[in-house]
């Protein structure tokens, strides 16, 4: 069934009035008739399934004839991603949308080449998280934050605090998971900041800026990741060991 994040208030006692462009997208693109079904999910971690009852070029009216809440992981993985050349930050949003991210937060670093991101940017970036969260089935939609500075980052950063750096040569991610479940604090608090740098990676400043914040730098081993599958493939790997993925 098509799914599509709407405002709140467009969901008002059991009721639904579809505007603009969504409406013309029911009506003209997807070709939707009276009687057939959506699900709208308003961001609040409900899913509302939809029944058409009207249906013209800017607006659609239904009603909900069920709800259920939806499923989303119940740790956060707060996903601070050095900014990144081309395509490559809109890959990182979408997959990592897809994987179980929570929230996204562009980081200004020495070596990122990729310049500021103006608003029109981050307008399309939040439509890639939209669309990606509306295909994989999120009840909730991943936050972006504006680009802040590694500092700025470390200051706000919750949970446990961890920057993939590729020069740790002591602590790996799978090490430092397990010491978190065998001493019972991996239950007690399931929330994940995580740093990942630019293609050219952090600078040892930066690294130094980090582990005095106290953000503890980890390995993902032995191989060299790109800057956009490192943060993907250490969500994937916080999310497996809390039993969210796989
Ligand atoms: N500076 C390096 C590579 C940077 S890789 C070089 O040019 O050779 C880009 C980012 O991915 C790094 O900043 C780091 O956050 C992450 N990363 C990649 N491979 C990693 C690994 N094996 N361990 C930890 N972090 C890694």
């Amino acid at each position: 069934m098509h799914r599509f994040f709407v405002p709140p208030n467009w969901i008002d006692h059991g009721r639904v009035i579809v505007q603009g462009g969504l409406a013309h997208q029911l009506w003209n693109v997807l070709r939707l008739k009276p009687g057939d079904e959506i699900t709208l999910l308003d961001n609040s971690g409900w899913e509302y399934r939809v029944r058409l009852e009207k249906l013209e070029k800017d607006q659609a009216e239904g009603s909900i004839v069920g709800e259920l809440l939806g499923h989303e992981p119940t740790a956060r993985i707060a996903l601070y991603q050095a900014l990144l050349k081309g395509e490559r930050f809109e890959f990182v949003l979408q997959k990592g949308t897809e994987i179980g991210v929570s929230d996204f937060i562009p980081l200004k670093c020495e070596r990122c080449v990729a310049g500021e991101p103006r608003e029109a940017k981050l307008e399309r970036w939040r439509r890639i998280i939209r669309e990606a969260a509306e295909q994989c089935g999120r009840a909730r939609l991943p936050q972006l934050s504006p680009p802040l500075s590694l500092e700025e980052a470390c200051q706000m950063a919750q949970g446990w605090r961890l920057l993939a750096w590729e020069g740790e040569r002591g602590r790996g991610l799978k090490g430092y998971l397990e010491e978190l479940r065998s001493t019972g604090r991996l239950e007690e608090n399931k929330e994940f900041s995580l740093f990942i740098g630019p293609e050219g990676g952090f600078s040892q400043r930066e690294v130094q800026v980090a582990e005095d914040h106290g953000v503890m730098p980890v390995s993902l081993g032995q191989r060299i990741l790109r800057a956009e599958t490192a943060g993907l493939a250490a969500a994937a790997i916080i999310l497996y060991e809390l039993g969210e993925l796989g």
